[in-house]
């Protein structure tokens, strides 16, 4: 059951992590939000093609009617001097709305989006190319990126308040910025309608309006794959408050994952190569840096010389031989042939919610309010729009 706030006027809470210093901001919210995703793939200098199959309607920034037509082929949209093009035509501002009627269907570079979109022109003549589309159709779009819709509904009913939650939590975050969410990993992987299915819409919908809150404020609903048997601190990861629900906590749950246990070699050439990446003039040997109580590690230690060594973020050499390959932090390093083998548990980050993890709860047949209040706790589940 999720809990349903009495008063729906929330109360936001700025952390700045590091001064304690905080501010607060009444928001309130009791209906479906509009959310605002960043189309990667089609902004920055390059061209973007936009189609509309069906009707369609332009206005600029102060709504004015630009143009109309019953269905816009394949079109190139771009910045020139501040304003936005659109094929040969050259608009007078720097914001162009294109709002396809109800029953049409839009494209940027083939990828279909519902809702409008807003196109930015920079100064520098880069685009921006903004979604603009009802929060629920976000997460039903942004669930099967995020967790194999073949895993129980549970675990992808848990997914969903979280995917709902961290959007929500950035888009009043984000407030004063053009977007609220990038479409990629940078925050949640987004397709468009492509990522939608029946089920994802059907199970988003069993949890429409669904969030956690801690103290009653949104908070960044943080997850990860698979934890390899306790969650990271937020704090230690990531310059983000120390807050109780993302403060780590024992998983018993993800043992059977893919990735609980891992092991990568990397031989001595790449390591090399790994220290003159890094400016060291050479490589002698890599040690545990820092790291939290459960042997995740927050720096690396790499020698130049047998007395000389540099700290390196741990994340970072582990971007460096690929996220794929050093699939977490939490790992330790052995001499093996005339390189190095790191032994590693678990999956990503290890903030928040593990996904594994859940997808076992959901097995054992625990709902998904209970996966969230185990992976966030102190959080509760409420509801503030259905
Ligand atoms: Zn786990």
């Amino acid at each position: 059951m999720s809990h349903r706030l009495p008063v729906l006027l929330l109360c936001f809470c700025f952390l700045c992590s590091g001064c304690h210093r905080q501010q607060y901001k009444s928001v309130a919210i009791d209906s479906e939000p509009i959310i605002r995703v960043l189309l990667t793939h089609a902004s920055g200098k390059i061209p973007a093609i936009i189609t509309v199959t069906g009707t369609y309607q332009m206005s600029d920034s102060n709504k004015r009617l630009l143009a109309q037509g019953d269905s816009l082929p394949a079109t190139r949209v771009y910045a020139r001097d501040g304003a936005v093009c659109l094929g040969e035509q050259k608009y007078s501002d720097s914001m162009l709305w294109l709002l396809p009627g109800a029953e049409s269907r839009v494209e940027v570079n083939r990828v279909a989006y519902y809702g409008t979109l807003q196109c930015l022109a920079s100064s520098q003549n880069q685009l921006q190319i903004i979604n603009f589309l009802p929060l629920e159709s976000y997460v039903a779009c942004v669930l099967g990126g995020e967790m194999p819709l073949s895993w129980s509904p549970a675990a992808l009913q848990a997914q969903a308040i979280v995917s709902r939650t961290y959007a929500l939590y950035e888009k009043i975050q984000k407030a004063e910025r053009a977007f609220d969410v990038y479409d990629s990993v940078l925050s949640q992987v987004y397709p468009g309608i492509a990522g939608e299915t029946a089920l994802a819409r059907a199970l988003v919908r069993d949890t429409a309006g669904m969030v956690l809150l801690y103290q009653n404020t949104l908070f960044k609903a943080f997850f990860h794959s698979t934890c390899g048997g306790h969650t990271a601190r937020a704090a230690d990861m990531f310059t983000y408050p120390d807050i109780t629900p993302l403060a780590g906590r024992e998983c018993q749950f993800c043992c059977n994952a893919k990735y609980f246990a891992w092991e990568y070699h990397v031989d001595l050439t790449e390591l090399q190569q790994m220290a003159r990446s890094l400016r060291l003039p050479a490589f002698d040997g890599m040690a545990t840096g820092r790291h939290d109580r459960h042997g995740r590690l927050i720096t690396v230690d790499v020698y130049f010389s047998e007395t000389q060594k540099k700290s390196i973020e741990a994340e970072a050499i582990r971007k460096y031989f690929g996220t794929e390959c050093l699939r977490s932090t939490r790992f330790v390093m052995e001499g093996s042939g005339n390189g190095v083998l790191f032994r590693g548990k678990g999956w990503g980050h290890g903030v928040g919610m593990c996904q594994n993890g859940a997808a076992q709860m959901a097995t054992e047949g625990f709902s998904a309010t209970q996966i969230v209040e185990f992976y966030y706790p102190g959080a509760k589940v409420y509801r503030l729009w259905q």
